[in-house]
């Protein structure tokens, strides 16, 4: 396979400026991501606790670590401490519980509300209408330390490209609506969708950050 400076090269060149690149490292040892760390990437995506902390520890302090599995609130504590983001809330009640741990560390936590646009039962998030209804109580204001930043979505896994664009519309037309319905919010502008079969389609929607793993690092092995 080609080395992971190429990847990342041929990567970035497809994408726009404004676009970030969230490296998805998971599953993938310290060594190869010190790699993509030599090539200049500095923002990459773990999916599980324990692995990110470890990682986290033994790699550059300027690294910025996006959470981007589902979080379990008994690992909210060493998640909050290590990463820059949490890509991932997606329940109210895991937003409050990093809230409290973020206000306790005296630190700002960013936050994207995950979505649940995709045709798969097993995948988490918030229902468009769940979050909508969050927005419209404005149940964001009781927030003491977390930012929401805007939202994170994955699209349904398929070959129809036409579903993957209607998936990925419907999560920037809903950003719209939310912005409408609360235009005083601030700083909710991100919009991260797109992994390694389907970012382009992403960005095409809007996306303006992309997770890329596997065209980066390889397959995983899990
Ligand atoms: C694993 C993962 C990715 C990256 O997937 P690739 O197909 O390897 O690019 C992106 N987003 C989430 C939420 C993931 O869990």
């Amino acid at each position: 396979m080609t080395s992971v400076k190429t990847q990342l090269g041929l990567i970035r060149s497809t994408l726009p400026s404004g676009v970030e690149l969230v490296a998805v490292s998971k599953f993938h040892p310290a060594e190869i991501i010190a790699e993509a760390y030599e090539a200049g990437q500095r923002i990459f995506g773990e999916s599980r606790a324990q692995e990110l902390t470890a990682k986290a520890a033994s790699l550059p302090g300027d690294i910025r670590w996006h959470f981007i599995g589902h979080l379990q609130t008994n690992k909210v504590k060493p998640v909050v401490s290590a990463t820059s983001m949490i890509e991932s809330i997606d329940s109210e009640r895991l937003l409050q519980a990093v809230d409290r741990e973020a206000a306790k560390q005296g630190k700002r936590m960013d936050v994207l509300m995950q979505v649940h646009v995709a045709k798969e039962e097993t995948k988490t998030g918030f229902t468009p209408d769940e979050l909508l209804d969050f927005f419209r109580r404005r149940a964001f204001e009781s927030l003491q330390a977390v930012h929401i930043c805007g939202l994170m979505a994955m699209a349904s896994n398929t070959d129809d490209t036409d579903r993957i664009h209607r998936d990925f519309s419907d999560v920037a037309a809903l950003r719209g609506q939310i912005l409408e319905m609360c235009p005083d919010l601030r700083g909710f502008d991100a919009l991260s969708m797109g992994m390694s079969h389907d970012y382009p389609i992403a960005i095409e929607c809007g996306a303006t950050m992309v997770r890329i793993g596997s065209t980066i690092f390889g397959e995983r092995e899990y």
